[in-house]
């Protein structure tokens, strides 16, 4: 097996210079954290509040936390004091405690709307009407301490590469129209391990991918 350190670096070879690359690191230990902190990566993904938090409080502080999974409400304050990006987002109720849990720390927290693009029947995600309806609420507009910089989407566990594409053709269709109206979208997060070349092709501009870079996890999350 390549050292994650290779692995980092083939990986970054085949993104375009101006697409985030977030590490995700889920199930696995600090050592190897720490070995793609020393290789430059500074972007992890995590989708546990919990675990997050440990890795937060043993690694270097120049680090920018991604939470990639689904939140529950009541957890938000564990990452508030710390988190930079919150991509699972889905709900009203969400974003009123995330930004409740900001003001609190005193700080800004970057949140993407979680879009359903997949035909797989998932139970996360909002609808085009319902991310319209979110974006231009009265209620998120007032919202002081967060920032909706744009989607993420998870695209269907298959071999087949046209649905894939399509699914990805389908959140950056709506990604590209509702930026006109909504300046501060400017991130659209596909793409992982499996997918992530064509997630660029449909315009990703982050990738999140994991096992490509740190190995096949033992259980899955
Ligand atoms: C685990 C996970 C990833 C990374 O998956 P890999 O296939 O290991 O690259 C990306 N996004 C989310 C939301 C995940 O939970």
């Amino acid at each position: 097996m390549n050292s994650i350190e290779e692995n980092l670096k083939q990986i970054r070879k085949t993104i375009p210079e101006e697409v985030t690359l977030v590490a995700v690191s889920k199930t696995k230990p600090v050592s190897d954290l720490l070995e793609a902190y020393q290789a430059g990566q500074r972007v992890f993904g995590e989708n546990k509040i919990q675990e997050m938090t440990q890795k937060w409080e043993k690694m270097p502080k120049d680090i920018s936390w991604h939470m990639i999974g689904h939140v529950q409400t009541n957890k938000v304050k564990y990452m508030a004091p710390y988190v930079d990006t919150i991509h699972a987002v889905d709900s009203l109720k969400l974003l009123k405690e995330i930004n409740k849990q900001a003001i609190k720390n005193d700080r800004t927290i970057n949140c993407l709307l979680q879009i359903k693009i997949a035909q797989e029947e998932s139970k996360f995600g909002l609808d085009t009407t319902e991310a319209k309806s979110l974006l231009n609420s009265q209620e998120v507009k007032s919202f002081t301490n967060i920032k909706i910089t744009g989607f993420m989407g998870m695209a269907t566990f298959t071999e087949d590469i046209e649905q894939i594409k399509n699914e990805f053709n389908s959140i950056q269709l709506l990604f590209e129209t509702l930026k006109t109206d909504h300046p501060t979208l400017k991130t659209l997060s596909i793409g992982m391990s499996g997918d992530y070349q064509l997630a660029i092709e449909s315009g990703s501009t982050m990738v999140r991918i994991g096992s490509s870079i740190f190995g096949a996890r033992n259980y899955s999350h």
